[in-house]
Parts: C-alpha cells; sequence; structure tokens
C-alpha cells in the first residue's frame, strides 16, 4: 500500500497503525502551532505551557519547571514493569525563518530550523497513544520534555534534578528527524552514533611594530599560522586512523594595517570525536601544541576550553531492539539504514551515560517537495509524514522495550 498522507512521496505507510495515522492531521496541528511560536534554550515557557496543558486535557500526569522550562510527563501501564523514558527536545535557535509557509514563525529571529517541534510534537502523539492504551503496556513509560538542546544543554540539569529517579529509569530512547535521509527511512546504529562537542577559543600575545622591521617584534599572524596548520597533526598524526575525529579553527583574526605586525590574535574552534576514550586527550594536545610554538617564538597565550557535550553512544541490545522495530515499520521500499554516523553533536549523550538506550533518526527529506534543505538553515523544513512514523516507532518501542524487560 502507498501512501495515504496527501502529497507526500511514495513510501510504504501500511505499517503505521491506523489509529496513529489517524492522529497524523493532530501532529501537524500541534508542530505547525509550535513551529509558530519558537523560543531559545531554557526560554520554552509557550511550549512548556502548550505540553502540559495537552497531557493535563489528557488525564497524564506531568511536573512542569524542570531545569527551567522542561516538563516530565509519566504514564503506567496496566501492569507494574521496568521504567522507560522517552526524551523529544523543545528549543529553537536563533535564526531568522525564510520559509514562506503559513506556519513560518512568528518570532523575530528565531526558528525551529532543527525540528525539535517536531520531536515535541511526535512525544505528545505517544503520549497521547499510550494514554489511551495502558492495557498494552507493562511498567511506566517517562516522557521528558527538554529544554535547550542547541546550547547550553537542558539534559544535564534534568539529570541533576532527578529526573532519572523515581522512578528509577531502566532505559532510555530519542529521535531525531533527520533530513540527511530520505522520508521512509530510519537511522540505527550500535555503538557511537553522534560526536562529542567541544570548543575552544585562544588569544596569542605577541609583540607589534613596524612590518618592514620584524627583527623588533613577535609576529601573532606567524605564530597563529603555525598552530592552525599544527593542530591539525592531533587527528593525522596523534589519533588511531580509525578513530574519526575533527579539528577545525573556525576564527582567526588578527592585524588591521597591511604594513604592521599584528601584536594581538585570536582564534577559536570546535572539536568532535567519536571514542569516549578521547575524553581529555584532543584538549590536552591543542594546549600542548600551542604552548609549545608560542614558546618557540616568545609569544604568550591564554586559553579556553570547553568539553559541552560528550558522544552519543547507543546500547547494543536496545539497539537490536530498535533496529527491528525500524524493519517492521519502514518495509519497503527504502528499508532502515544501518549505518549512520554523524560528527554533530547532541545532549541525548548524557542521558545515555546514565542508563542504557538508543537514539535514533527518522528520514524526514521530502526533495520532490522541497523539503531537504540541511537543518539550521534559514529555510529548514521537513516532511511532516515523518511525525506519525516516529509515534508509530515511540509505540511500538515501549510495548516491544517493555516487554522484553518483563520477560
Ligand atoms: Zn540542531
Ligand atoms: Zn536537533
Amino acid at each position: 500500500m502507498v501512501s495515504t498522507f496527501p502529497n507526500s512521496r511514495s513510501v510504504d505507510f501500511s505499517q503505521i497503525r491506523l489509529e496513529i495515522r489517524a492522529l497524523q492531521s493532530q501532529l501537524v496541528k500541534w508542530r505547525r502551532s509550535i513551529h509558530q511560536r519558537p523560543e531559545l534554550g531554557f526560554q520554552e515557557r509557550l511550549t512548556s505551557e502548550f505540553i502540559a496543558q495537552k497531557l493535563q486535557e489528557w488525564g497524564i500526569e506531568c511536573q512542569t519547571g524542570i531545569a527551567k522550562t522542561g516538563v516530565v510527563a509519566t504514564i503506567d501501564g496496566d501492569h507494574a514493569g521496568k521504567v522507560l523514558a522517552i526524551r523529544a527536545d523543545m528549543d529553537a535557535l536563533p535564526i531568522q525563518e525564510e520559509n514562506e509557509v503559513p506556519y513560518c514563525s512568528q518570532h523575530d529571529g528565531v526558528m525551529h530550523a532543527c525540528g525539535h517541534d517536531g520531536h515535541t510534537a511526535i512525544a505528545l502523539g505517544t503520549a497521547y497513544y499510550l494514554s489511551q492504551h495502558r492495557q498494552d503496556f507493562s511498567g511506566t513509560v517517562k516522557m521528558l520534555f527538554q529544554p535547550a538542546e542547541e546550547g547550553p544543554g537542558g539534559a544535564k540539569p534534568m539529570i541533576e534534578q532527578g529526573v532519572l529517579k523515581n522512578p528509577d529509569v531502566d532505559a532510555i530512547i530519542g529521535l531525531h528527524l533527520w533530513n540527511y535521509l530520505p522520508l521512509g527511512t530510519i537511522g540505527v546504529r550500535s555503538g557511537p552514533l553522534m560526536a562529542a562537542v567541544e570548543s575552544f577559543r585562544c588569544n596569542i600575545m605577541g609583540r607589534g611594530g613596524h612590518g618592514a622591521m620584524p627583527a623588533e617584534t613577535i609576529d601573532s599572524v606567524l605564530v597563529s599560522a603555525q598552530i592552525v596548520n599544527a593542530l591539525q597533526t592531533i587527528v593525522a598524526r596523534n589519533l588511531n586512523p580509525l578513530d574519526s575525529a575533527v579539528v577545525t579553527v573556525g576564527e582567526l583574526h588578527a592585524g588591521t594595517a597591511l604594513n604592521a605586525i599584528a601584536d594581538k590574535a585570536r582564534m577559536s574552534g570546535t572539536v568532535r570525536y567519536f571514542n569516549p576514550a578521547l575524553e581529555d586527550f584532543i584538549g590536552k594536545r591543542i594546549e600542548e601544541i600551542i604552548a609549545g610554538i608560542c614558546q618557540s617564538h616568545g609569544a604568550k597565550y591564554d586559553l579556553d576550553y570547553w568539553q559541552l557535550y560528550p558522544p552519543v553512544v547507543n546500547d547494543p541490545c536496545i539497539t537490536e531492539l530498535v533496529r527491528s522495530i525500524a524493519t517492521g515499520v519502514v518495509e519497503t521500499p527504502v528499508g532502515i539504514v544501518p549505518e549512520c554516523q554523524t560528527m554533530c553533536g547532541e545532549d541525548m549523550s548524557f542521558f545515555l551515560k546514565e542508563v542504557p538506550g538508543c537514539y535514533f533518526f527518522v528520514g524526514a527529506a521530502n526533495p520532490e517537495k522541497g523539503l531537504d534543505y540541511p537543518h539550521h538553515h534559514p529555510r529548514f523544513d521537513f516532511d511532516e509524514t515523518a511525525l506519525a512514523m516516529g509515534v508509530e516507532m515511540f509505540v511500538r518501542c515501549v510495548e516491544k522495550i517493555l516487554k522484553e524487560g518483563r520477560g
């Protein structure tokens, strides 16, 4: 059977149960309403009010104000059992939307350009469905609506406020709508899925002077150039070639006149890697290289280094369950994408460090409808048909993981 949804590409949706297909128009409505009122990290007041209001309407117990704007809802099945958490992020980005759609952002300079509006709608749809089908699962589902994924990070403060306790969470799942995969595919991978995110800022202090008299100076431009080059040797020569990593200097500023030697330079950059064992390694090498080059030229430096998010690492057992569920949801013609890794980061990683789980991608791009701009682009939008697919995945995960947990 080909899609029952209007204007969507020919993807087989026969595996999505009728009741969830019937929710599709609501999912779209919720998503668009959230899309119109995007809010930045830790400011998701309207969004969390919207979520809490819906949950209360459906008789679902929830707590608000967790890590400022987070919402936690608890849905018990008819019988006691394990606890599965489902995480959805709610925040938008400081981007001016360029889409011309009726549901365009009404908040100047703020846009849901990553699809978190869709994640929230999917989680709401899942909560609604589960609240109507408590007889179909054992144990408890905890819905975690998380603020500030795009930074500075809401997962960690939510954990610190105890969202994984009382009742204690046994496993966690989450998804990202993904425009790097076509609609009708699901990306599932065991082990590292998304990279650690670290960043740095460095000031190089030399000695300025006349561009024609370099002997009197310490050229911060020359020192910086050597640092930029040498930092690339961390990936090329210090890491195991089988460990993927990135060191990017994204900013380098120095000088004000073509005939003067700049006394100061500043640079900043980002670091990515998958292997959790590399925590502390790359940052340490960056400092050693900067210190060594500065010392050899008589320059000074100060360096700030931040470890923002650890890598997203999926548990093999739960991932295997999710993979088997995914093959049932998107049988043909596109199927699942088993190996999909990205150097993007995600603070879902903090939850996955605490409890085993699986984060996966739900393909949402539809080039035929122009819905294939990359995430964080001012024209980002996705095929909303993926919303029902997300709900189906979550619901099946609840049914299967909680059932397996019982056995
Ligand atoms: Zn994003
Ligand atoms: Zn995102």
